[in-house]
């Protein structure tokens, strides 16, 4: 009954927020800090603009881990809870790890560091740079290989949502032509047709997956201006066992986890104050608006049973089982410590902490 009261403070989500340091521009325009750090998982947030006498008065965020701007890709990977979100896919549960943000506020950087990381050469794998899901893989691959009892397959893909059709990232002979969504009557769930899913044997075969489709990535963004802050990446792994138990009687289970690289969180406010409708969001996004939705449904307690709009997009199609909760959720809140991005640190702030 933990899920009674409110989604995000189930005990099967994890909220975290990690404050990127100030960039080289905020540094040169004399731009500063206004997020501080006074208690483990808090954030307060000064500087807010607004109010009758001008200042409003600092704000307090509580998280389950916050990671501050010193923080290196290897202490997400060691304190942001990934590696028990690991164990549990590997156990047969749907999990997803989000970030959410801003453009600009380190969500591409947190999961898979920067892209060029991936441009030309093979990745070195001792780069510093290298994000969670890199790292999430190594810890996978050395999990599966410390359980000599259980047989393992897996199969990982890519894909990329834009302006709400879906693109295979791993299939770029395919010309990026748009997957249909559809549900599956068979194990209840949407899936998209016709999707790549690679058999990943080792773990160069999923390593692999995470290049081909950040080379992938990357040739929208060169396409059009804005690409990359307007779409939601989905890497996906898929972990089925099956295991011997001690009465000689065989038991499988079936796990997932999802990274999801989420499109800047500006977009659903610039979708909602110029008051439109779901429908006309479509050009905007969708899919961030109708994620906002269900989020917001399922963390009131009235409405958690009620109707959920996970159909109204397909992002919230696609995640619908993590979502509703048969699964585990890390949602990470990517923010600017800068004065300059306060107004969109205090929304990313919001959606994801909820008053604690
Ligand atoms: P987003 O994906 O949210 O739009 P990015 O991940 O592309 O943002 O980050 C924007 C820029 O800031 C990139 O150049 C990135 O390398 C840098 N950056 C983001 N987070 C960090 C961090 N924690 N430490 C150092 N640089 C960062
Ligand atoms: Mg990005």
């Amino acid at each position: 009954n933990c899920c009674t009261d409110s989604w995000l403070h189930c005990q099967h989500t994890f909220e975290l927020s990690r404050v990127r340091p100030l960039n080289d521009k905020e540094h040169k325009s004399n731009d500063h800090m206004v997020v501080q750090f006074p208690g483990s998982g808090q954030i307060l947030c000064d500087g807010i603009p607004g109010g009758p006498s001008g200042g409003q008065k600092p704000k307090l965020f509580g998280y389950n881990v916050v990671f501050e701007p010193g923080a290196s890709q290897d202490d997400v990977l060691q304190y942001s809870g990934i590696k028990r979100i690991i164990e549990m896919a590997i156990e047969g549960f749907s999990c997803t790890a989000f970030c959410y943000g801003q453009t600009g506020s380190g969500k591409t950087h947190t999961l898979t560091g920067p892209p060029d990381l991936f441009y030309g050469r093979k990745p070195d794998p001792s780069d510093s740079r290298h994000g969670l899901v890199f790292r999430a893989f190594l810890y996978l691959f050395q999990l599966l290989q410390e359980r000599k009892d259980t047989n393992f397959i897996l199969k990982a893909s890519f894909l990329e949502i834009y302006n709400e059709k879906v693109i295979d990232l791993l299939n770029s002979g395919s010309a990026r032509k748009p997957l249909a969504v559809r549900w599956s009557k068979k194990s209840r769930g949407f899936f998209v047709e016709n999707l790549f899913t690679v058999d990943c044997e080792e773990l160069d075969d999923l390593l692999a997956v995470l290049e081909e489709g950040m080379r992938n990535r990357s040739v929208g963004s060169h396409r059009m201006n804005d690409y990359s802050s307007r779409s939601h990446t989905i890497l996906s792994v898929h972990i089925t066992s099956e295991q011997q138990a001690e009465n000689g009687v065989f038991i499988s289970k079936q796990g997932k986890i999802n990274f999801v690289d989420l499109a800047g969180s500006e977009m659903t406010k610039k979708t909602n104050s110029e008051g439109k409708t779901l429908e006309e969001a479509n050009n905007i996004n969708k899919s961030l608006m109708v994620l906002g939705y269900c989020i917001a449904s399922l963390s009131d307690s009235k409405k958690r049973n009620g109707h959920i709009p996970y159909r109204d997009s397909k992002l919230t199609k696609l995640l619908a089982d993590s979502l509703a909760g048969n699964g585990v959720t890390l949602m990470i809140a990517c923010v600017s410590p800068a004065k300059s991005n306060i107004s969109e640190t205090l929304n990313t702030l919001r959606y994801a902490a909820r008053a604690k």
